[in-house]
Formats: C-alpha cells, structure tokens, sequence
C-alpha cells in the first residue's frame, strides 16, 4: 500500500518529526506543506499572513495541500489544514489521515521550548497556553472528523511511529 498519509493536528503535536521517521520507516518521501509553501512563494506562513491576511494563506495553503499529494508520500499539514471542508474531504479520500493528539500543556511545553516564531505567528495575542486551549476547542471536532485513525502523540515518537504502522497495518520498509 503506497497511499499517501497525511498527519493532522495542532502546531507542536509532532507533524514534522514523526511524519519524518514515519517517512524513513517506511522509504516513502516527506513533505510539510508550510515548508513547501515557504519553499515554492520565499516567504514565511506569517510573512504571507501580514501580506495577503489568513484567506489569502489559507487559499495557498489548499493548492500545497493538493500540490504534495502523491503515492508513497507522508504529508504533514499545516495546524489549520482541517478548517476547510473541502481540504478535510480531499485528505481522506486521498489517503490515510492520522490526528496526532496531544493534551494542550504538553503543546504548550513544546512550544514554549522551541517557539519558532516566524513560522508560528501567533493567532490571538493571548498567552500561549491559553491560546492553545482555545484552539484545540475549536478544532478538536475537526481533527477528529477528518481522521481515520487518533493516535496519542504525547508518547515518545518511536512509539508513535510504531502505532501508527499497527493501526495501518504497514510493516517497516
Ligand atoms: P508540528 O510539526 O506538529 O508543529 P513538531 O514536529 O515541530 O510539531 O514538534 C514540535 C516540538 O515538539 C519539537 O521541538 C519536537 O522536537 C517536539 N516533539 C515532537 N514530538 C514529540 C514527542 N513525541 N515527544 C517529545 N517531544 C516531541
Ligand atoms: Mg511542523
């Protein structure tokens, strides 16, 4: 089976370091589609942001999203991928989509230990925790829609990679 997957879930669950080792553990490629973006426009997701406001990001953020889509492909979305409908539909019947779910403070502990900023402007102005919880209040229902499979992410990520292998009955390239 070489569909793609794509892993779903707040900034700091993990997206990027376990679609990573998912991605070498099963030879297939990784591509992040904030990565790609700032790959394929120059500009950061908050540059793009202050230039052509959310709407605008989230519009490239749609076409990356269905740019990187290939077989054999780990596909690690940007925190709101899951807002869209339509990218919400386009995931599943595309491939397999995983949530990788983390409880807010363990988020926040990440976060505030590798903040990134320019990557990972900040959506309210609160702090950071509290930002995090009002987020994942209105997103948790839409992570959860648009996965086939909830893995717990707070583990340690060999962990997770190995569930996520398990729940797609895939084995190690
Ligand atoms: P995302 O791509 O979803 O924003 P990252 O992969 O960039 O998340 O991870 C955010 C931070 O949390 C990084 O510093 C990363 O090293 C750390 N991290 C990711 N997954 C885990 C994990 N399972 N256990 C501990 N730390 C993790
Ligand atoms: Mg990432």
């Amino acid at each position: 089976m070489t569909q793609p997957l794509f892993l779903v879930g707040p900034r700091g669950c993990g997206k990027t370091t376990v679609g990573q080792g998912l991605a070498a553990s099963l030879g297939f490629h990784f591509v992040d589609t904030d990565r790609w973006l700032l790959e394929q426009s120059g500009a950061t997701v908050a540059e793009i942001v202050e230039q052509e406001g959310w709407p605008g990001f989230r519009a490239r953020e749609s076409q990356a999203l269905q740019a990187v889509t290939q077989p054999a492909t780990v596909v690690a979305t940007g925190g709101g991928m899951v807002l869209a409908e339509a990218n919400r539909v386009f995931m599943r019947n595309h491939g397999a989509v995983i949530y990788l779910q983390v409880p807010a403070e363990t988020l926040a502990e990440r976060l505030m230990a590798s903040p990134e900023e320019d990557q990972r402007p900040t959506l309210t102005g609160k702090p950071m925790v509290e930002e995090i919880e009002d987020v994942l209040a209105q997103r948790e229902a839409l992570y959860q829609a648009a996965a086939h499979h909830v893995i717990d992410a707070s583990l340690p990520v060999e962990l997770i990679i190995a569930r996520i292998l398990e729940v797609l009955r895939l084995a190690r390239a």
